[in-house]
């Protein structure tokens, strides 16, 4: 399964963060997700869980912020397909998603580079630490 790796990649540079702070518990993921990164969140999430059993970041939250997609031009053209053109499936509904897939500026029809929209970061993570008494 694609989510699964991906689970994998995170869940090491999770833990390897965490204990570079001296992490006792992972307690919050936040992780910022392209559109079209093509992954499934809830997948990827328990997949994550799946990995984390009997780690420190066995009982942590997953929040997934998502990236919507942009392109952008050598002639100066930029465009993001914004989140209001997200439909209620969760699809993308868009002109700009048709250039997006051909990698072609809407403008001058060259070749044009996707900006946005592929990225998978682990933004931020939130540890406890052991309190000195
Ligand atoms: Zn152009």
């Amino acid at each position: 399964m694609h989510e699964y790796s991906i689970a994998c990649e995170i869940f090491e540079q999770v833990i390897e963060t965490a204990k570079a702070h001296g992490a006792l518990e992972v307690r919050h993921i936040i992780l910022e997700m392209g559109r079209l990164a093509h992954i499934n969140p809830e997948q990827l999430s328990f997949c994550f869980k799946a990995i984390a059993e009997g780690s420190i970041a066995e009982n942590a939250e997953f929040a997934v912020e998502m990236i919507p997609p942009s392109l952008e031009c050598e002639c100066g053209y930029t465009g993001t397909v914004n989140e209001t053109q997200i439909g209620e499936n969760g699809g993308l509904q868009s002109e700009l998603l048709e250039y997006i897939a051909a990698l072609e500026c809407p403008i001058c029809g060259k070749n044009a580079r996707i900006t946005g929209g592929r990225e998978l970061i682990v933004k931020s993570i939130e540890i406890e630490t052991e309190v000195e008494t």
